[in-house]
């Protein structure tokens, strides 16, 4: 295959991502021009995990480019959950907090679940709370989670209408799988959600046009249990030894085999990780229009 037809099969969720961050930031000066709003996004981060202070700087630092509000809170390791609710409570009573964000993992002495519940899910910009969960279910209009809502506008950007597609979701997570099964049923795609139970994982996979692949296991999808044509949502992120004493990032679909076969494929980095924060920006911002009863700016 032509290193032209290969660059055409690749979803490239960094340039979208980029894109809509741009129309996010154009929706926020609009709100602030006719209406005097400025959206603000609070994120609380527990502890010192390396990881989430990397996630917490990142959207810090996105929130504050898209011209909106950031306001980080840093609390020791040692924070009880008493402390944490409390500090949910006073972010959901404060006026220039549009969105709240609770960085997980939280250390152990913390129940995700009861910090989860007691955000405001006019505020629950990750779409966690039961609310929300509901909501999509019922085809209402809540908060939608972001990394299903970036797998399904690189999706709607790049097939159109998804009207009838069979789709397959691996994994049945609340915060990847089964947010997007909702999210495709709603496109009205005929949708199976496969796990780690399912048996003939295999075929499951090769009848499917759309591939979400929401694991955890590296590069566990091979390009033969791809149907060929299938456009593929690789949301994995493993990091894996590359052999010379580092590390490097894969997907849960091995990216080099799957190529030939698919009709579009996102990569692992570059595909839906960018998608995740830009979608937080987008669920801030229409927070905060909800939030005040005004309409979405277009952009
Ligand atoms: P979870 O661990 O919560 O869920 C994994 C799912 O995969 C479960 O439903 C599990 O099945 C299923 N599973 C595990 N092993 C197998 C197997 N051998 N065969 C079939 N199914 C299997 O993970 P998340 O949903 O939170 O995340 C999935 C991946 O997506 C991770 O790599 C994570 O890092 C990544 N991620 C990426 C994001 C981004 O921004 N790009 C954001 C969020 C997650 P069962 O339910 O039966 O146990």
């Amino acid at each position: 295959m032509s290193d032209r037809a290969s660059d055409m099969r690749i979803i490239d969720g960094k340039a979208f991502a980029a894109g809509l961050r741009a129309r996010v930031g154009t929706q926020v000066g609009a709100l602030k021009e006719r209406h005097g709003i400025e959206p603000g996004l609070a994120v609380v981060l527990v502890g010192e995990n390396p990881a989430s202070e990397v996630y917490v700087r990142n959207k810090a630092k996105q929130t504050r480019a898209a011209g909106m509000r950031s306001f980080e809170h840093r609390l020791p390791p040692t924070t009880s959950q008493e402390a944490l609710l409390a500090m949910v409570r006073q972010l959901n009573d404060d006026p220039d907090v549009s969105g709240i964000l609770v960085q997980l993992p939280l250390p152990a002495q913390i129940g995700a679940d009861a910090i989860i519940a007691t955000i405001d899910p006019a505020k629950d910009v990750d779409g966690f709370h039961t609310t929300n969960a509901g909501l999509l279910a019922v085809g209402g209009d809540g908060l939608v989670p972001c990394t299903p809502l970036g797998c399904l506008m690189l999706l709607k950007d790049r097939l159109g209408d998804l009207s009838g597609a069979r789709a397959l979701v691996l994994g049945r997570s609340n915060i990847v799988g089964k947010p997007m099964a909702h999210l495709l049923v709603r496109e009205s795609c005929t949708v199976t959600i496969a796990h780690s139970r399912t048996r003939d994982l295999a075929d499951e996979c090769r009848r499917a046009d759309i591939l979400v692949a929401a694991v955890g296991r590296p590069h566990m999808v091979p390009g033969d249990w791809i149907r060929p044509g299938a456009t593929v949502i690789d949301v994995g992120i493993n990091r894996i030894d590359a052999g010379n004493g580092k590390t490097r990032l894969v997907g849960d679909v091995d990216f080099e085999s799957a190529l030939p076969i698919v009709a579009g494929i996102t990569p692992v980095p570059g595909g839906v990780g960018p998608m995740t924060i830009a979608c937080l920006l987008h669920n801030t911002v229409l927070a905060a229009c909800r939030q005040h009863g005004v309409e979405v700016p277009v952009a």
